[in-house]
């Protein structure tokens, strides 16, 4: 019996060691990852996949390591990485999936997304959403050099760093009508999202819905299904990792 793994909200960037480190280590210690879905946010920004760093080289190696040993990587875009695109799926082996996607787990049809879309309250971000997340927009950004897009991913940091938006105080929670609703339509009793940054697992009228955490420079935290389990839990991220 192979495992299976949930993460989201690593929100790495050159600033995360720690978290980047975690990763790592949480990816080495599995001996039977069958499979690694990675709900959205895995980035703190992706501004195309033509922008070759030194941390988004040692990524892509050590996913594809992992690929290749077997493992079927997972992706849904989050907020903040909703442009990460199929050359890195290829180079990494991973497949990118819809943002509403129904998998079994548990031997139960469950539903993944990254969560933005369930926080219908935030009407601000719905709407900023839409446009981001409009083709021809989207077009037309990867169509600007390297450098503009650096320049522009920087201004959109520095407004959310001056908004503290990472902080789960300032990230409007989901609407739990659009929760039902969303569950009903997809005939699921489960479902597993993150975005929001407040890890727990609910009981609701349409059944479980478990919230995976943000990895924060102390935390790390994945769901985990193994031998007939889901467990969700949180580890102590090594300062330093080889
Ligand atoms: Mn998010």
């Amino acid at each position: 019996m192979g495992t299976t793994l949930f993460i989201s909200d690593l929100h790495l960037s050159d600033s995360t060691p720690a978290i980047e480190a975690g990763l790592y280590q949480l990816l080495d210690q599995q001996s039977t990852l069958d499979r690694l879905y990675v709900l959205g946010d895995f980035f703190e920004y992706w501004i195309g996949d033509d922008d070759d760093t030194p941390l988004h080289r040692r990524i892509i190696d050590r996913l594809a390591a992992v690929s290749a040993g077997g493992c079927d990587i997972f992706l849904v875009h989050g907020n903040r990485d909703f442009m990460l695109g199929t050359n890195f799926a290829q180079a990494t082996g991973a497949t990118l999936l819809e943002d509403t996607t129904v998998i079994e787990v548990l031997g139960k049809p469950t539903l993944i997304m990254h969560g933005d879309t369930l926080c219908t309250d935030d009407t601000e971000y719905q709407k900023l959403r839409a446009v981001m997340h409009d083709p021809v927009w989207k077009t037309n950004i990867l169509q600007q050099s390297l450098d503009e897009r650096r320049a522009f991913a920087e201004s959109l940091r520095t407004a959310s760093k001056e908004k503290a938006e990472n902080d789960p105080g300032n990230i409007v929670d989901v609407n739990l009508d659009e929760v039902q609703a969303v569950m009903s339509a997809a005939g699921v009793s489960r479902l597993i999202h993150g975005h929001t940054h407040r890890p727990d697992r609910h009981q609701t009228p349409a059944g479980e819905r478990i919230v995976l955490g943000d990895w924060t420079s102390q935390l790390g935290w994945y769901l985990e299904e193994t031998q007939g389990t889901l467990r969700l839990q949180s580890f102590e991220l090594p300062q330093t990792y080889v």
